[in-house]
């Protein structure tokens, strides 16, 4: 699990060069690991698209894209490295013999080939054999698979199947962003690392646990693609189950892989299922009408550019979720997320239950629970809510709810944070799968959630309105006041 410049040699094979996720990410990723000396003077990028076009005419492309995408001055020095790292191949991803062309820039004998396929899954397999084909599938070579990895169980398995008939799941690197993400990675530390957290993670002392994840931007020019998935598929299938099994898991054994990736599972194994019998109480599902977000009048999804009329599909679900185990027996966890929501907000709330005594009935005739606050982004850190004495001379001893706040960007000031895409191709170059999805992860947490979107369609309930710029549907409220509780 290192991190160091003398990472194995790759060629680091980018299916979708000319696309929106590498340009705007992976690519801008590749030049901060160059930037940070983490890439290996023999590495080479090799950009597939279909278009034909010099490697030349892709440098100059890839230079237009980082002007564009980098949050800083491109530094030239760094740029006249990775120049020299850039190739591009025109392929035609169907026909098996182009990807010979692959095999002319490529060299086994003294670089890994690590293909990262940014194209639509539908293409993961053709890819695959492809790749055989040319040998470029045999160990050491990696495959990095971006989401969505299906539309449901089946779907998943059909896409697994087909990667896994010419790699090995040692082979193969599923990628969840959040998993990349500098906080969620920091979900580790603080629970394991710290005997205050380890010792009171469990139904003895937490009350219940939220989980919010908040989208200002509507579904940006991608109506029909949205359209398809929708809030469940896209965001709770994927990245807030995975932050539930980091926060939910039981301490893995060792900090690698598989002992992370076994914990993580049995927690998706341990997920009640939610189905018609119980889909009114545990789940609400929204979709945006007009409003405001951060002051600038937003359509309704309905009216987004490209939207078909009377389309169910979901821009916002709220989840109470129970996890059968000893652990977390009678904790529910309760996630949200949704588009044109009042604010852009990741963050984690454990909320611990209250002290059994109260003797400060001067200022609380109940005490306020303590709170565990993780905001993942923006404005990275971690809040502790406690109550502390008021100074001051008096009668009585008064109380206030005040904050023990570690920000990111104040504690660590010297310190970059990297983007979740930085950190996942440098660990898919150097070959540790632990930020990476398992394929018996993604199929849990493909057959729960099918579980749901069967009982929705039973149901066949439209989406509950809420207006964009708010907080969801009124729903999305009742669904803790009704256990009396509310989101914080
Ligand atoms: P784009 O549509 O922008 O790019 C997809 C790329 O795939 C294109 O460059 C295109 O290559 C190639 N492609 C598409 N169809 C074919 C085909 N039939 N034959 C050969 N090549 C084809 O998509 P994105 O970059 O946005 O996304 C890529 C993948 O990553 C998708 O699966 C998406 O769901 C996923 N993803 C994207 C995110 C993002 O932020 N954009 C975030 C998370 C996941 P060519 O240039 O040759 O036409």
């Amino acid at each position: 699990m290192t991190t160091t410049a003398q990472n194995s040699a790759c060629d680091l094979i980018l299916f979708g060069t000319k696309g929106d996720l590498a340009r705007r990410k992976l690519l801008p990723a590749m030049y901060q690991l160059e930037k940070a000396d983490l890439l290996c003077a023999e590495s080479r990028i090799i950009g597939v698209a279909r278009d034909d076009m010099s490697s030349e005419a892709y440098a100059e492309l890839v230079l237009t894209n980082l002007n564009k995408f980098l949050k800083e001055p491109l530094d030239t020095a760094v740029w006249q490295r990775l120049q020299q790292k850039l190739v591009y191949v025109q392929l035609d991803l169907a026909n098996e013999q182009d990807y010979n062309k692959l095999t002319a820039v490529a060299d086994i004998t003294k670089r890994v080939p690590v293909s990262y396929f940014a194209t639509p899954p539908s293409l993961f397999g053709v890819i695959c054999k492809g790749l055989a084909a040319a040998g470029l599938a045999a160990e050491p070579a990696r495959v990095v698979l971006e989401k969505p990895i299906g539309h449901d169980l089946a779907s998943s398995q059909v896409i697994n199947d087909q990667v896994a008939e010419f790699f090995k799941e040692s082979q193969i690197y599923r990628i969840d962003h959040y998993l990349g993400k500098e906080t969620v990675l920091n979900l580790l530390a603080l629970r394991f690392a710290n005997a205050i957290f380890a010792g009171n993670w469990d139904h003895n002392s937490i009350d219940h646990v939220q989980i919010t994840v908040a989208e200002e931007v509507g579904v940006e020019g991608r109506w029909s693609y949205y359209d398809d998935a929708g809030q469940m598929r896209d965001m709770v299938q994927n990245h807030l189950l995975q932050v539930l099994t980091l926060i939910a898991m039981e301490p893995p054994a060792r900090l690698d892989a598989d002992s992370i990736r076994d914990e993580k599972l049995k927690v998706l194994k341990a997920l009640r299922r939610i189905d018609i019998s119980n889909i009114q109480e545990k789940t609400v599902r929204g979709q945006y009408a007009n409003g405001f977000v951060a002051g600038k009048a937003a359509p309704g999804y309905l009216e987004e550019e490209g939207a078909r009329p009377n389309s169910k599909t979901e821009t916002f679900v709220a989840l109470k979720v129970d996890i059968d185990n000893w652990r977390w027996a009678g904790v529910p966890f309760y996630l949200r997320t949704g588009k044109r929501m009042a604010a852009k907000l990741s963050e984690v709330v454990i909320c611990f239950k209250p002290q059994p005594h109260n003797i400060f009935h001067a200022t609380y005739s109940q005490l306020p629970a303590n709170k565990l606050i993780i905001r993942l982004q923006p404005d990275e850190g971690v809040e502790i809510q406690v109550l502390n004495k008021i100074p001051g001379l008096g009668e009585h001893m008064r109380l206030q709810e005040s904050k023990l706040d570690l920000s990111f960007d104040e504690t660590f000031k010297s310190q970059r944070i990297a983007d979740a895409y930085e950190r996942l191709l440098l660990e898919a170059m150097l070959g540790n799968q632990y930020l990476f999805v398992r394929r018996d992860e993604v199929e849990h947490a493909w057959k729960w959630v099918d579980g749901i979107l069967e009982a929705w369609k039973t149901s066949n309930e439209p989406p509950k309105s809420y207006q964009a710029g708010s907080w969801g549907p009124v729903s999305a409220i009742s669904l803790l006041a009704r256990d009396d509780r509310n989101w914080e």
